[in-house]
């Protein structure tokens, strides 16, 4: 991905790789005196929490505008999602009825009390999900569903996602919440027991007969006080072009904005398209 930009453009990139919280800590922690142009991180509700910290610098492109649909990037250009991912449910064929989990209020209802596993609920991805149950529900709405969703856990949450996934497929619970290309990853696998794990369980992109699937992105945004402001921009441009965006869809298993990239990923094309949350 980076390889290919410079060799397009000549640019060269010095890059640290690090966890999202990580990033943002160090960056707020040296304020101007960071050399960084672009931040890179997952999940809107760290690319807002970066806004909020005053990190970013608004960028105006029309390359950028034109590609990357509107819901995907902060309007005033702070921040612009680069590809999608969805937070769906997986559950354990042998234990589950499909029509048991199809949508996220199911997993509140009493009929799958002690049945689901979920990573921490102060994780982002919880949060950006309890964030759109705010936006549908309401606040009185969202903590009833969150308590019910509490109330039907099959044990503590534990681990990342893979790792609930893993537990639905060894019967130590029946359901679980996860992002859609940690199971991508698994059903693109070779490892006997990563198989075995996708032939124990099937996914379920929630409220398809609703207001779909809740989404969310990866994406960029040019730092405040970046030293190479053009060169930044350029960057986001070219995560925006048709070779970066199949790169996404590829190496991350997650879904490009641009709509018009041709996806070549079997595990993507296996999951089909889906009804998405506006
Ligand atoms: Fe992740």
């Amino acid at each position: 991905l980076y390889a290919d930009f410079t060799k397009a453009t000549g640019i060269r990139i010095n890059r640290i790789e690090a966890g999202d919280e990580q990033l943002i800590e160090r960056l707020k922690s040296a304020g101007a005196a960071t050399p960084a142009d672009v931040l890179l991180i997952v999940d809107a509700a760290l690319l807002w929490q970066a806004q909020q910290l005053g990190l970013f610098q608004p960028v105006k492109s029309a390359v950028l505008d034109e590609r990357i649909p509107a819901k995907y990037r902060d309007p005033d250009g702070n921040w612009f999602g680069f590809s999608y991912r969805a937070r769906v449910i997986v559950y354990n064929k042998a234990m589950v009825d499909r029509a048991d989990v199809a949508s996220y209020e199911a997993l509140a209802a009493p009929k799958n009390r002690g049945r689901i596993c979920s990573r921490s609920g102060s994780h982002p991805y919880n949060l950006s999900l309890l964030g759109s149950q705010i936006a549908h529900l309401g606040l009185p709405g969202a903590e009833a569903w969150a308590k019910g969703v509490v109330a039907n856990f099959a044990r503590a949450p534990k681990g990342g996602d893979t790792d609930q996934i893993k537990a639905v497929a060894a019967g130590e619970c029946a359901i679980a919440i996860t992002n859609s290309y940690y199971y991508a990853r698994l059903m693109r696998s070779a490892q006997p027991a990563d198989r075995e794990v996708v032939a124990k369980t099937a996914l379920v992109f929630p409220d398809q007969n609703g207001v779909g699937t809740h989404v969310n992105v990866s994406g960029a945004g040019v730092m405040k006080h970046a030293p190479n402001r053009q060169h930044a921009i350029r960057f986001l441009e070219y995560l925006a072009s048709y070779d970066a965006q199949r790169y996404f869809a590829d190496g991350n298993n997650e879904w490009p904005v641009v709509a018009s990239v041709k996806i070549a990923n079997p595990a993507l094309e296996a999951l089909g398209t889906f009804k998405i949350d506006p």
